[in-house]
């Protein structure tokens, strides 16, 4: 997802339970996570290139994370972890064929209508994400370029697949998606918690 779609998703999916200076930690460090040092060998933290068992691993670390500094009291602590487990779980539905999968099984539902824990999406073995062939992927990220780079990168490319702003057709299911799932990562994380622990992590 490009910066501006993450920042609109975690906004719409927490914006009533946080306080925004927590809600503005927290999109801090999900930002983060595209810094240029972590866009090469750091595909789980996109859920890129197959990386899926990865990418679970690293959001589950991320909300044991979360979990311990909430108890422990350390409130930027756990926004940023909580931040970066947001930013794990968008890119699954950008970068996947997550999106494709789910519309072929439920013809006909309007993006909203997506779910994005779906056990036939996830479980299925022809799901799969985009893979990054650098060099010439790395110049498909340069808009002007695109156009030429794409005929040269195979169909399972990053830069095929991605569903990483609205140009690409999909993109309005991938949005609905993450937004679902930013919001579901909160309330199960919330379950865990006291009222107390709740507003170490929301600032309300
Ligand atoms: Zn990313």
């Amino acid at each position: 997802m490009k910066k501006q779609y993450h920042r609109e998703i975690t906004s719409k999916a927490l914006g009533l339970f946080f306080h925004q200076q927590a809600l503005d930690e927290i999109i801090v460090a999900n930002l983060e996570q595209d810094a240029l040092r972590y866009q090469v060998a750091h595909d789980h933290f996109h859920y890129d290139s197959n990386s899926f068992a990865a990418g679970d691993a690293y959001c589950k670390e991320q909300r044991h994370l979360t979990l311990t500094a909430v108890q422990d009291g350390r409130a930027s602590e756990a926004r940023q972890a909580f931040g970066r487990l947001t930013h794990t779980v968008q890119d699954l539905y950008a970068h996947s064929n997550y999106v494709a999968l789910w519309r072929e099984e439920n013809p006909g539902i309007l993006p909203d209508g997506i779910d994005p824990e779906s056990a036939f999406v996830l479980q299925n073995a022809r799901l799969h994400s985009g893979k990054l062939y650098y060099p010439l992927e790395a110049l498909s990220f340069i808009p002007v370029l695109n156009s030429f780079m794409l005929p040269l990168l195979p169909k399972d490319s990053h830069a095929w697949m991605n569903l990483d702003d609205p140009g690409r057709p999909g993109f309005d299911f991938a949005l609905a998606a993450a937004i679902k799932r930013t919001r579901s990562e909160y309330e199960q994380l919330a379950g865990h918690f006291s009222k107390q622990e709740v507003s170490v992590l929301t600032g309300k």
